[in-house]
């Protein structure tokens, strides 16, 4: 039983009790009046000094002709008046009494004849509640997320301080909120044109590229509270709980409009339904189809607009695309060379930086960054000249950011054996050759035997550009890159050592690529192979649909060892070759561990 529940019975049952021990009190003005028995009844009826009788139940409330009141009780089996005439009274006198029959069932009456029964329950109850609350103390807060809670962005309902100001770039998907503003700002410049407020807007990116922070502006440039939640939330709650909290939700946002609700993370919630292994999706579902019917719930004037963000768009429930729902759909692009530079300076605001630091060129040696990315390399940076007691931050303290957040923090501490070092210091060196000798690569940007999060070392090349197409020659060659270092590692030692088995994986990964999904095999020609099905659950390519037969697997296989081959056979004829320059790539590497661009460029031109 859900917290709020135990509570509403728990407070019903003390407000009974309260009222039924209260009317208690009220109902008995006759306490402390004298009580007496049935024949003294009888013979003060015989008197004729009782004006009135007064019964509720088996209890006479007795009114003297001088005002003074007496108690007495009737026997239970019998009527009042077979009582009285057992008892011998005079039936002319009776008739002059006045005689007042008032119905049994005040409040003390059903108190005082429910209370026994209900007091096992009452007890049970108790018990319950208390086993509720230390339950929810110790384990986890599962019996609070009834109730929305501030969670992202200090106490939810407030207005937030970010504006479009503080988005670089996004201009379409600006443009396409300004709209949003308008409607919260003016309702009835639209409402008047008959126009209805749109309910839903879907933003949609990839993780970083700023969908939470264009949310929390939309808040920011309406002036309107902004309430927040995220669908990752609710994976693990209890059945019901989520759906209760996205009532409370909309119903405290209702309440402030004009309002913003934000789902973030919603395809965690709004996943295709059915889908997805074995079950535990009951949770997803309810929370979902809460979502839908509070959306629908919405009059024509309700100026609530609901934000949601997803970088899934495609594993998305249609349900939520209909119209009235999410309808509008914004896309927020991967900043490009331009976006990143606008990125870095909004980032750098607050940062002193050296008066010549050029952005532009870290914008240019950042493609394929998010904006969070970007955020975080000029924060390291930050740290970085912090650590160093430096005024300013450099410009190398940015581009040595680059690298940390590309591949995660060096670990100067792995220790290699001397052998261990020519043999990676080979290694490297053999991607690096590889690349100067073909002219579809990208350039080497730094090579490296320090080792750094995973990689033992790593030959980093980055392109001079952002690319959108790539082609078979370039696949070709990148194919030729990845072998270097294994044919280097064969060529020099005539040994294979384990370091190379991440280069064969992604060899092979692309090779099988290039045959079956960019029809890049001459064999086997322009044909995709294979329903490739995402396992929804981990967003991840698992499984895969076979729809072609065992003899052009057969063929498949063959024409991946194809490219693989001849890949190989370029690195090694290129390491044979160019064995002096592999040499001194390798000397330098085991003496100084790095080399960069510039000096790269310099060995390979003597
Ligand atoms: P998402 O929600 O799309 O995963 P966020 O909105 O959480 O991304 O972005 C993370 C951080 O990256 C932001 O807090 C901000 O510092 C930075 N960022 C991302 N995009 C931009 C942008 N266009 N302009 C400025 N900063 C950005
Ligand atoms: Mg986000
Ligand atoms: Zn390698």
């Amino acid at each position: 039983m859900p917290k709020f529940l135990t509570k509403h019975v728990i407070t019903i049952l003390i407000v009974i009790l309260a009222i039924a021990g209260f009317s208690a009190l009220l109902a008995s003005p006759f306490d402390k009046t004298e009580e007496v028995s049935l024949s003294k009844l009888v013979e003060e009826i015989n008197n004729g000094s009782v004006t009135q009788i007064r019964v509720e139940g088996n209890n006479l409330k007795i009114i003297l002709e001088d005002e003074t009141k007496q108690l007495s009780r009737k026997e239970a089996e019998s009527s009042l008046t077979e009582s009285l005439v057992n008892y011998g009274v005079n039936p002319e006198k009776l008739g002059a009494v006045n005689m007042e029959l008032k119905r049994e069932g005040g409040m003390a009456y059903w108190a005082g004849a429910i209370l026994p029964f209900m007091l096992p329950f009452l007890i049970i109850g108790l018990f319950l509640w208390f086993m509720l609350r230390s339950a929810q103390r110790g384990t986890s807060q599962a019996f609070t997320f009834a109730k929305a809670k501030a969670k992202l962005f200090g106490p939810q309902g407030k207005k937030q301080d970010v504006t479009f100001k503080d988005v670089a770039n996004a201009v379409e998907a600006k443009a396409e909120l300004l709209e949003i503003v308008e409607f919260l700002k003016r309702p009835k410049k639209f409402l008047d044109m008959g126009a209805t407020i749109p309910r839903g807007v879907l933003l949609m990116g990839a993780p970083g590229t700023g969908k939470t922070l264009l949310a929390r502006a939309v808040s920011g440039e309406a002036e309107v509270p902004f309430f927040s939640i995220s669908g990752s939330e609710f994976v693990e709650m209890f059945v019901g709980v989520g759906a209760a909290r996205v009532r409370d939700l909309f119903e405290t946002a209702k309440k402030s409009a004009p309002a913003i609700i934000f789902i973030d993370e919603i395809d965690a919630v709004g996943r295709l339904r059915g889908a997805g292994l074995g079950g535990g999706n009951d949770e997803r579902e309810q929370t979902l189809n809460q979502i839908l019917s509070e959306m629908d719930g919405f009059e024509r004037q309700t100026n609530v607009i609901v934000i949601a963000a997803t970088n899934r768009p495609d594993v998305l429930d249609p349900a939520l695309l209909r119209p009235g729902r999410f309808d509008r759909r914004v896309v927020i692009d991967e900043p490009d060379i331009k976006a990143r530079e606008e990125i870095l300076k909004i980032h750098a605001k607050d940062k002193p930086l050296v008066k010549n630091a050029d952005l532009h060129v870290v914008a240019q040696r950042t493609p394929g960054f998010s904006g969070a990315d970007l955020a975080s390399v000029m924060n390291e940076a930050a740290i970085l000249a912090a650590g160093n007691n430096q005024k300013t931050i450099t410009q190398n303290d940015i581009l040595i950011s680059i690298e940390k957040v590309l591949l995660g923090p060096e670990r100067r501490s792995h220790v290699y054996s001397k052998r261990e070092k020519e043999i990676a210091a080979y290694h490297e060196a053999g991607h690096a050759l590889v690349v100067n000798s073909l002219p579809h690569t990208d350039p080497v940007h730094k090579i490296s035997i320090i080792s750094r999060g995973k990689a033992a070392g790593y030959t980093l090349k980055l392109p001079l550009e952002d690319k959108h197409f790539r082609t078979k020659t370039e696949f070709v060659e990148e194919l030729a890159v990845m072998l270097g270092g294994y044919a280097a590692e064969k060529g020099v030692f005539n040994e294979l050592t384990t370091g190379a088995s991440s280069d064969l994986q992604k060899a092979s990964d692309l090779a099988r690529k290039m045959v079956m999904q960019y029809g890049m095999s001459d064999k086997l020609g322009p044909v995709t192979f294979g329903d490739r099905e995402e396992l929804v659950f981990l967003g991840k390519e698992l499984g895969e649909q076979k729809n072609y037969s065992e003899g052009t697997a057969q063929e498949i296989d063959k024409e991946v060892s194809k490219f693989i081959a001849s890949a190989l056979k370029t690195a090694q004829k290129i390491i044979k070759e160019r064995k002096e320059k592999l040499q001194q790539i390798a000397e330098v590497l085991v003496k100084k561990e790095t080399i960069d661009k510039k000096e790269f460029e310099e060995l390979m031109a003597t």
